[in-house]
């Protein structure tokens, strides 16, 4: 995965300023210069770095001068509140509600993979109960209805087009108005693109936009491109009202990281990134969770949040009771695993990826299968497993002792990264159960 180089020398930076026996100004500007090194291969803007070198030097400062702060901590708080900072845009993002028939039209330059980026986002609501439907409004681009209704039928999405007419303006008006009518509470609108963004391409836009009234306009664009995401961006907004934008290609460029901040400098937040050909590769993003897992701190209060969205209340209650008392189990482990996996998508920054992430999952599944009762609700397992009960899961798994021992460890460690302040800032569930 291209940005994972990016945090590992972003970790690797903080590593080595951790290990220093002191942190003085030399080890300080040493472990910023390596930061901005980072970012600058990532082609982040030279100008948004310095800001940043900036801003951390001044929280730094200011932090310091408190009595009884831990330096190393200070610094790795600001490196990673101001990379949140860069990526976020601090505007609300519109969210759909279900049930309610919502107009999603998506917008931007021809391969930039808008057509793929739509299937994707339907998809995607799919899997969460809604019910999507795909019209294809791209009229100019020879085989773009094709390949509309090909994805769409990969994913299981009606679909509407024409082979015959030329009017895009038409052909998106008839599309939505049908599924509407069809009770379809998500309804997405590709639109064409061209090669250069251009007055005609503009126009179309504008006319597709009049008569379908979309409720959010997602620019797509292509990650390769990075900084200069910022002018395209620009360019698209002052055109057509642009709520979200959905960056794609995240998968194959070095400049991802670049694309990203430059698109938040717009003021344009980023909802989604595509991150592969196939309809799977598509992740929601959020800045802090994204910062988290780039740096591999593990991002509890989001996907508290996400337990918050995706689960039923009572599930959420236990699952949240459970981490807030501390009592967290193999099992309600494997239940937040599980959760995360369905919400959060693949977890980008990992060095293996998605597959990797998933294939450790299901390993941990398999062994927990054979384990007793008492071993999965126990709050303490890395005590109760003693050599005799990690021989019985091993074989009863078909796996080996190391790989036992392994998940045992992941699990002290999850356990070890739960603060208690993360779990005091939960927010109240609609029960008001969580806290
Ligand atoms: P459009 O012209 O903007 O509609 O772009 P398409 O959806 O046709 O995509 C152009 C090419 O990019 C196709 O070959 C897609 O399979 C590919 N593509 C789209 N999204 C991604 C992505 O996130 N990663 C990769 N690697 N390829 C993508």
């Amino acid at each position: 995965m291209v940005l994972a180089e990016m945090g590992d020398r972003i970790k690797g930076a903080l590593q080595q300023m951790r290990n220093a026996t002191v942190v003085d100004e030399r080890v300080f500007t040493e472990c910023l210069n390596e930061i901005s090194r980072a970012l600058m291969a990532a082609d982040v803007q030279i100008r948004m770095i310095g800001t940043m070198q900036a801003n951390i030097r001044k929280i730094v400062n200011l932090k310091e001068r408190a009595a009884g702060h831990n330096k190393r901590k200070i610094i790795q708080q600001a490196v990673f509140d101001e990379l949140c900072c860069m990526l976020d845009p601090g505007k609300p993002v519109f969210v759909p509600r279900k049930g309610q028939p919502t107009v999603v039209m998506f917008v931007g330059l021809q391969g930039s993979g808008k057509t793929t980026t739509c299937a994707k986002y339907a998809s995607y609501y799919q899997r969460k109960g809604w019910k999507p439907a795909l019209v294809c409004a791209d009229t100019f681009r020879a085989g773009a209805f094709d390949q509309l209704k090909q994805n769409a039928e990969k994913v299981r999405v009606p679909f509407y087009g024409s082979y015959t007419e030329t009017d895009p303006v038409k052909v998106a008006e008839e599309g939505v108005e049908r599924f509407k009518k069809e009770r379809c509470d998500m309804i997405v609108v590709d639109t064409s693109g061209r090669h250069k963004q251009e007055a005609a391409l503009f126009e179309e836009m504008r006319q597709v936009a009049e008569v379908t009234n979309p409720d959010l306009v997602v620019f797509v664009m292509d990650s390769s491109i990075g900084q200069a995401a910022f002018d395209q961006a620009q360019a698209f907004k002052q055109s057509v009202a642009v709520g979200a934008v959905v960056v794609t290609k995240m998968d194959g460029h070095a400049k991802g990281g670049g694309a990203l901040s430059a698109v938040a400098a717009t003021k344009s937040p980023v909802i989604f990134l595509g991150t592969g050909e196939h309809m799977d590769e598509f992740e929601a993003f959020e800045a802090k969770g994204f910062v988290s897992r780039l740096l591999g701190v593990g991002d509890l209060s989001g996907l508290m949040d996400r337990i918050q969205e995706a689960v039923p209340l009572d599930q959420q209650f236990e699952t949240g009771k459970k981490l807030q008392e501390g009592n967290l189990t193999l099992r309600s482990w494997c239940e937040l695993n599980q959760i995360s996996i369905q919400t959060m998508g693949p977890v980008l920054m990992s060095k293996g990826g998605e597959k990797e992430g998933q294939a450790k999952f299901k390993r941990y599944m398999t062994m927990m299968d054979s384990m007793t009762a008492e071993e999965l609700d126990s709050t303490n397992p890395c005590k109760l497993m003693k050599d005799s009960r990690i021989n019985r899961i091993a074989r009863g798994s078909g796996r080996h002792l190391h790989d036992v021992h392994e998940m045992l460890e992941a699990f002290r460690k999850f356990k070890e990264m739960v603060p208690a302040k993360m779990l005091k800032g939960l927010k109240n569930s609609k029960s008001g159960g969580m806290n």
